[in-house]
């Protein structure tokens, strides 16, 4: 399904095989013609935005520029393969091409992060074999050109300013449309679903932990002060109330947030006791998303002095502070 915003960018739906359903990509149809991300790699996907290229009388050899917005599979995947087709350059964050220039080989500090955190033995292979099966809906990068908050990227008869927001990944951007008041915001803002900070894949590059939600909630002040009436997203329906969606962000983790602190109790629990408690009955995949919700919500908890961490059994334990 296509939409068309201005008559000259087309937001073109791809399939994802995850709970969301579909991936949006866009189409800057002015030169030099421009995609903001590209699905995943795999055929429904590649297939069907080159049936909707088809349909617009474009073709991947048409594409000048790829655009990413964050280094998350389901919208990098097919980005090499588009640009060895079109010649396409690549533009993208330098944080997230750390990430994702190469394939992930050790799983070691992954385990003993998920160990620690209360995770079943068996439900950590589990996440492991859905990373390696994962892995492989994307091609890693080679070359790309890299884009940093305030960079301007050109258009014939437009400007988009690259506006970072960290939280849901560490180099995310949204890339901004002032004259038209618009946003595309990547998985930054999403409708109806909270882009909560998504535990990193920790390897050798990068911090075994990383603190996305107090970015993320300053990175949701950044998009507010900005004069913005449409935003774009990188998943489902477009939202035209940017400010309200913002206000209900910032409410949903305020609630979160003493939701968990009222779970804790007097003897602690591991973050995925907390995961099961807020989350009853839901299926493994999305319990790797609800823990790494709840360690976002934790560590601020921490550094406000509201709870602290207690060791048994190798297994951390978070509990209330008096
Ligand atoms: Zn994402
Ligand atoms: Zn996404």
């Amino acid at each position: 399904m296509i939409s068309t915003f201005f008559n000259k960018i087309y937001k073109i739906e791809l399939p994802i095989p995850f709970p969301l359903k579909t991936t949006n990509v866009f189409l800057i149809d002015e030169p030099p013609r421009t995609l903001i991300d590209t699905g995943i790699k795999t055929d429904a996907s590649f297939e069907t935005l080159e049936k909707n290229l088809k349909s617009l009388g474009r073709s991947f050899a048409s594409i000048e520029r790829i655009l990413i917005t964050h280094g998350h599979i389901d919208h990098y995947g097919l980005a090499k393969k588009i640009s060895t087709l079109s010649g396409a350059s690549l533009y993208i964050h330098p944080k997230e091409y750390g990430r994702i220039r190469s394939l992930i080989h050790s799983f070691g500090p992954l385990k003993t992060i998920l160990l620690r955190n209360g995770v079943p033995e068996n439900l950590v292979h589990q996440a492991i074999r859905f990373i390696e099966s994962a892995q492989k809906m994307a091609d890693p990068l080679d070359e790309a050109f890299f884009l940093e908050d305030g960079d301007f990227i050109p258009f014939d008869s437009m400007t988009l300013k690259t506006i970072h927001c960290p939280g849901h990944s560490s180099g995310l951007i949204c890339f901004f449309w002032q004259e038209q008041k618009t946003l595309f915001t990547g998985d930054h803002l999403l409708k109806e679903i909270s882009p909560n900070p998504v535990l990193n894949v920790p390897e050798s590059r990068s911090p075994l932990r990383y603190p996305g939600l107090k970015e993320y909630l300053s990175s949701l002040k950044k998009v507010a002060d900005l004069e913005v009436s449409l935003l774009l997203p990188g998943h489902g329906e477009v939202i035209d109330d940017p400010k309200g969606l913002i206000q209900q962000m910032i409410q949903h983790h305020q609630q979160r947030m003493d939701q968990i602190l009222s779970l804790l109790g007097l003897e602690g629990k591991t973050p995925y006791e907390i995961a099961l408690d807020l989350f009853p009955g839901v299926p493994p995949f999305e319990i790797f998303l609800g823990i790494s919700e709840v360690l976002a919500h934790l560590e601020i908890l921490k550094e406000e002095g509201k709870v602290h961490v207690k060791e048994k059994d190798e297994k951390n334990y978070y509990v209330l502070n008096h």
